[in-house]
C-alpha cells in the first residue's frame, strides 16, 4: 500500500502553485498539520557520526582558545562564510526555490561551496527542500516539526526516512534539476568532490600555509566549522518552526524569529514560507543589508552574474498581511514606524525591480 501523502499540499514552492490573488493556498492549512504516532528506524551510523562531529567540536573550542593561530581562527571563519552562502544561495535560494537565474560561472562556485558545506549535493537538498515547503508540518515534511523540537533540528537524520516522505519527494517536479549540467555534475561526483573540499583541504592548507597542528587544523576550520554550518540550518528547520511570530500567515508553523537570525543570519522564516521565491530573507530592508546571503546575491546581480531576482510587491504583502497574518506585522514588516518613506524608496522592492530592468 502506498505511504498516505495528503494530496492537498500544505505550502507553496513556486508562484505558479499560489491559488489565491494575495499568493496563498485556498485551504485553511492548519488543518492539514499532522504527525501520526510511529515507531522511528534508528539510524545508529548518522548517530554515532553526529556524536563524534560535537565532541570533536568541544575540542575544536578548546584549541581554539589555547593553541591555535589567528590565521586557522580566520581560515575557519571564511570556510564557513563561503558554506554559508553556497547552501542559502545556492542549493537553497537558486536551486530550490528559483528565487534568482545564475550564470555558468556563478553557478560554479555556488556548486564548490555548497560541497565544501556537505549537507547533501545540490539535487537532494533542492528536492528535500521543496518537499519541506509544499508538505510543510505534515508527515510527508523531512523534518517535520509537528514532531517536536529535537526531532525538526536533528532528530530526523538520526532515523531512516519515513515511507511518506519519501512518496512527497517523488512528487516533486525535478526536471529543472536534471537539465542543469552543474547540478548534474555534482550530483555524479559527489562522493569525489565532497571529502576532499569538506574535509581534506580545510585542513591540509592551514598546515602547509601557516604551519599549523594537524590537530587544531582538523578539529577548528573542519570539525568545528561543519558542526556550526549544521547546528545554524538545523536550527532554522527548529527553533524557527517552533517559536517567534506569525505576521505574514498564522495557519503556517514557521515563525519570525530573531534569536535564529542573530544565530543564524536567517530566520524570518514565517515570511520565507509565505513566499518562497522572494529572493530576500525578509521584506525589512535592513536586515537584507545585514544577510550575507542576500548581499552576496546583490553583489552578483551588481556585476550581471545572477540576474532575474524576484520580490513579492509591497501591495500582495499587505493584503496578505491583513487576510492571514497574526497581527504582529507592525514588529516585522514595513507597518514599524522605523521605516519612513526616505528609507522605503531607497531600499524597496521597486528599487530592486528597477535595478533589475536596468
Ligand atoms: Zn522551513
Ligand atoms: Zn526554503
Amino acid at each position: 500500500m502506498p505511504p498516505n501523502v495528503d494530496p492537498i499540499p500544505s505550502g507553496v514552492v513556486f508562484e505558479t502553485d499560489t491559488q489565491t490573488p494575495d499568493l496563498g493556498l485556498e485551504k485553511d492549512v492548519s488543518i492539514l498539520k499532522n504527525a501520526a504516532p510511529r515507531k522511528y528506524e534508528y539510524n545508529y551510523f548518522n548517530i554515532f557520526w553526529f556524536l563524534f562531529l560535537h565532541i570533536g567540536s568541544l575540542y575544536g573550542i578548546y584549541l581554539a582558545l589555547t593553541t591555535a593561530k589567528w590565521e586557522t581562527i580566520f581560515f575557519a571563519f571564511a570556510i564557513h562564510l563561503m558554506c554559508a552562502i553556497g547552501i542559502g544561495a545556492g542549493s537553497h535560494r537558486l536551486w530550490t526555490h528559483r528565487s534568482f537565474k545564475a550564470r555558468t560561472p556563478l553557478r560554479i562556485i555556488l556548486m564548490l561551496w555548497q560541497t565544501m558545506g556537505f549537507q547533501d549535493c545540490i539535487f537532494e537538498w533542492a528536492r528535500d527542500h521543496r518537499t519541506h515547503h509544499k508538505y510543510a508540518d505534515t508527515d510527508a515534511d523531512p523534518h517535520n516539526a509537528e514532531r517536536g523540537l529535537f526531532y525538526s533540528h536533528m532528530g530526523w537524520l538520526c532515523c531512516k526516512k519515513l515511507p511518506e516522505v519519501i512518496e512527497g519527494g517523488r512528487r516533486i517536479d525535478l526536471s529543472d534539476l536534471y537539465a542543469d549540467p552543474v547540478v548534474m555534475f555534482q550530483k555524479k561526483h559527489y562522493l569525489k568532490l565532497m571529502p576532499i573540499l569538506c574535509f581534506v583541504l580545510p585542513t591540509v592548507i592551514p598546515v602547509y600555509f601557516w604551519n599549523e597542528t594537524w590537530a587544531s587544523a582538523f578539529f577548528i576550520p573542519t570539525i568545528l566549522r561543519y558542526t556550526c554550518g549544521l547546528n545554524i540550518v538545523w536550527s532554522v528547520n527548529s527553533f524557527a518552526h517552533t517559536f517567534g511570530y506569525r505576521p505574514y500567515d498564522k495557519s503556517l508553523n514557521p515563525r519570525e524569529n530573531i534569536g535564529v537570525w542573530m544565530f543564524c543570519v536567517e530566520g524570518f522564516h514565517n515570511y520565507h514560507h509565505t513566499f518562497p521565491w522572494d529572493y530576500r530573507a525578509s521584506e525589512h530592508p535592513l536586515f537584507n543589508m545585514l544577510t550575507p546571503t542576500i548581499v552576496f546575491i546583490d553583489m552578483m546581480a551588481k556585476i550581471g552574474q545572477a540576474y532575474d531576482l524576484k520580490t513579492v510587491s509591497p501591495e500582495i504583502i499587505k493584503q496578505r498581511v491583513q487576510r492571514t497574518g497574526d497581527g504582529t506585522h507592525n514588529l516585522w514588516g514595513w507597518d514599524d514606524p522605523e521605516f519612513t518613506e526616505k528609507l522605503k524608496s531607497r531600499y524597496s522592492v521597486i528599487h530592486n525591480e528597477e535595478r533589475k530592468n536596468a
